[in-house]
């Protein structure tokens, strides 16, 4: 009988809950225990109560519900060997043999390492008389899976992550209420979205919305950005559109890597193509509110994948992360995921940004 416990950890998207509730459901559905770590890695490291045994009510209503109900937390005790060791025993000492993480690349960077490390953890609770060989002994291989609940949509080899959907849809309808009073007053609005090093938020937003002009980090635009885009945006009013709409994701930055600012933008569509400009920065509007249909689905499905794929692994699997391909649920390597999401990062920052984009279209 297999003891599995879930955490969502990082930064919180839609979704997630109904992440923990498949995980929870299709565990006791299996006939084994289901547990619940509250706040991330830090019940985790903490234990006790912070790692509880549920049933089958205990996440009623989840589905429907934003964010997540069971806690998360950026924990830097997880990120040294001491507290992953302290996160280790507190695991053994309820018994759990499997963990499934719902979080962004850093939760699932972290879950991999843990996972690595067990078996040295394991080797120095007992040196250290926390625990005694035999105690550790059921425990000598730990699974770890991941689910990738994330609003960016930034985890490579997946095609969609828990959450983004959401917040696309909560980005659009907040362009929608700004267009209206754009087209009123004839007005530009420069609207920031999140992305850091992922600007699949903003390039959605831009094709959902019918914006003028986008920016993303994979994909600067060129040395002449500033004339290119009034140039465009004037086009767009010669031909009768009485409102502009600039999308920004917050990692936007020029090809020497100078980032560009709304305000930036603002003062050139104001100055140089004459029009009256507002900066709306939507913030964590975007991560909130009730999970999209979709990630519902995505979060339901994946749930169940990584149950099974718990039930599935011997100790010469590889951690998996569960993904969504051409409309399957699959399951991949976790750190080909995490490591193929860091190539696109180190592109850009070596400003290659062929490669980024080409990295990008290969997922
Ligand atoms: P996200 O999962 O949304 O990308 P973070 O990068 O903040 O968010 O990571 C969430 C948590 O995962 C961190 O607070 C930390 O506890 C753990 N974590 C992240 N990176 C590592 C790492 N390299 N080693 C161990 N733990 C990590």
């Amino acid at each position: 009988k297999r003891r599995i416990a879930v955490l969502t950890s990082g930064g919180d998207s839609p979704g997630m809950n109904g992440s923990v509730r498949a995980v929870v459901r299709m565990a006791i559905h299996n006939g084994c225990d289901a547990f619940c770590v509250y706040e991330g890695y830090d019940g985790l490291v903490q234990g006790g109560d912070m790692i509880k045994h549920v049933g089958w009510e205990d996440v009623r209503g989840f589905l429907s519900e934003g964010g997540t109900l069971i806690g998360s937390a950026r924990c830097m005790a997880f990120m040294e060997r001491p507290g992953r060791l302290k996160a280790a025993k507190n695991m053994i000492v309820k018994g759990i043999d499997a963990l499934v993480v719902c979080g962004g690349d850093g939760s699932l960077t972290g879950a991999d390492k843990f996972r690595a490390e067990w078996p040295g953890l394991l080797s120095e609770l007992v040196d250290k008389k926390e625990l005694t060989a035999e105690q550790i002994k059921p425990f000598e291989h730990l699974n770890i899976v991941g689910l990738v609940g994330s609003i960016d949509n930034d985890l490579s080899m997946t095609d969609a992550t828990i959450g983004c959907y959401s917040s696309l849809a909560r980005i659009c309808e907040a362009v929608d209420s700004v267009d209206t009073t754009a087209t009123s007053h004839q007005r530009a609005f420069v609207i920031e979205v999140m992305g850091r090093h992922c600007g699949w938020l903003a390039l959605m937003a831009g094709v959902s919305t019918g914006a003028d002009f986008i920016f993303i980090p994979e994909s600067p635009p060129g040395a002449d950005w500033q004339d290119e885009m009034c140039k465009i945006v004037k086009k767009h009013r010669s031909m009768g559109k009485r409102k502009t709409i600039v999308i920004i994701a917050e990692g936007a930055h020029d090809q020497q890597l100078n980032k560009i600012t709304p305000s930036q933008v603002k003062d050139l569509l104001t100055k140089k193509a004459g029009l009256d400009t507002r900066v709306t920065t939507l913030g964590h509007v975007q991560r909130g509110g009730t999970p999209a249909a979709y990630d519902r689905m995505l979060a339901t499905l994946q749930g169940v994948e990584a149950v099974k794929a718990v039930l599935d692994a011997t100790p010469e699997t590889p951690s998996p992360v569960i993904c969504m391909i051409e409309n399957k649920i699959v399951r991949r390597p976790l750190l080909e995921a995490v490591a193929q999401t860091k190539k696109v990062a180190e592109a850009i920052e070596a400003k290659d940004f062929d490669k980024a984009m080409d990295l990008r279209d290969a997922e």
